[in-house]
């Protein structure tokens, strides 16, 4: 079968873009790894196909498969999540250009929005976008191409009404872009709250098994998609057939492991939030959290990321990141595996030192869907390590 518009969102998962090979029937639809497709008498092009940088048919199953989840009309699917970025940023804005962007935006997006792209001559100004006027003040008519945002943040967790963002952007003639990786399409949909441009990092969530690297663009609107898509064709930086197979074979149980995240997260965060060696926990399923309320409208549920600081600042922080075992200290988060990692010297060791620097007593947890008595026994003995 195929998957219609108004189907729930686990069928959609699993059907969209994966309708069943006619020739043989096989019901996982044959992964396609041929660079290039014969012609009938020149030009004479089968379903479209001719170059596999242009177009492959397994590329193309997980893009109609993202475009579906995102509830956008085209996705396009990329290297990496960075790649995919790049990509947007070239196709749609130009030298002079600005771009707004959260100050506590991923490390690697901030690196490439200023260290590479800067230097093609698009300007950036950081701002706390949980802050709507200093948004608002920092977006500049005519200049102002996107405003950029994460939410939740990474590893901050904050939370950002999208929907009155759109509108400020709007208003000054930019375009949304969403990172909408933290969440993913089953928590949150940011195209239907007004957004213009979903991004990913398909190597998170929507892979959701630490196995491959990727990225994608979402829009739902025609004249964006064919910029994005000329950009894609021109520059090359395609996910391969068997990167493009694995992330939407993670895709179909996005759901599921969204809900097993989600319920690890907020036990996780709760038995945090009791401990005296805790400053603070930032999860947005905490009714604490100050984006909770907000949380609870435009997302289903509140994901599996939490972060934690210690009282016992730097010290105590580097001690639990290296004394658990269920949790692997690693880089990179959303995988079925959980993950610890210690963003200033890790995944956000490229922002130490500017204002995007994170706290040094801060800690990223990643919860897995493990059972989650055996996460809060891991993390309740390494907890034994602080100094
Ligand atoms: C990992 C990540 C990226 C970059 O994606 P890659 O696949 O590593 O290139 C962008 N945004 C967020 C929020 C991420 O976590």
């Amino acid at each position: 079968m195929t998957a219609s518009e108004n189907q729930g969102f686990n069928t959609r998962a699993v059907h969209a873009g994966q309708a069943f090979e006619p020739r043989t029937g096989a019901v996982v639809p044959p992964l396609h790894f041929s660079s290039t497709f014969a012609q009938d008498g020149i030009g004479g092009l089968r379903s479209g196909y001719e170059y596999g940088r242009g177009g492959n048919p397994t590329r193309d199953s997980l893009q109609e498969q993202l475009a579906a989840l995102e509830l956008g009309t085209h996705a396009y699917s990329f290297s990496s999540g960075l790649a995919a970025e790049d990509a947007l940023i070239r196709a749609l804005t130009r030298p002079g250009d600005h771009i707004v962007l959260g100050n506590d935006a991923y490390g690697g997006t901030y690196r490439l929005i200023s260290r590479v792209l800067g230097e093609w001559g698009i300007g950036n100004t950081p701002v706390d976008m949980a802050n709507l006027d200093t948004v608002r003040q920092s977006v500049t008519a005519n200049k102002t191409r996107f405003v950029w945002v994460e939410t939740p943040s990474n590893p901050l967790m904050k939370i950002t009404d999208i929907a009155a963002l759109a509108g400020i952007a709007h208003d000054a003639g930019a375009l949304l872009v969403v990172d909408n990786t933290f969440a993913s399409p089953y928590l949150q949909n940011p195209l239907a709250l007004g957004a213009d441009v979903v991004v990913h990092s398909t190597t998170k969530y929507i892979g959701g098994h630490s196995d491959v690297v990727g990225g994608a663009v979402v829009v739902k609107d025609a004249e964006l998609a064919e910029k994005i898509g000329f950009v894609q064709f021109a520059v090359g930086a395609v996910s391969g057939p068997m990167d493009a197979f694995l992330t939407t074979r993670g895709l179909k149980t996005l759901g599921v492991r969204m809900d097993r995240h989600s319920e690890n997260g907020q036990a996780v965060a709760e038995w945090l939030l009791e401990r005296p060696e805790v400053e603070a926990v930032l999860y947005p399923g905490l009714p604490s959290h100050p984006g909770h309320e907000l949380a609870k409208s435009q997302m289903r549920k509140f994901g599996g990321m939490v972060s934690v600081q210690f009282k016992g600042g730097e010290a105590a922080a580097r001690k639990v990141a290296e004394s658990t075992s269920v949790f692997t200290l690693a880089e990179s988060l959303g995988g079925i595996e959980s993950l610890m990692n210690y963003p200033s010297e890790m995944t956000h060791a490229s922002v130490k030192g500017t204002e995007l620097a994170v706290p040094v007593n801060l800690l990223r947890l990643s919860c897995g869907i493990e059972d989650v008595e055996d996460l809060i026994a891991d993390l309740d003995q390494a907890f034994t390590s602080i100094p």
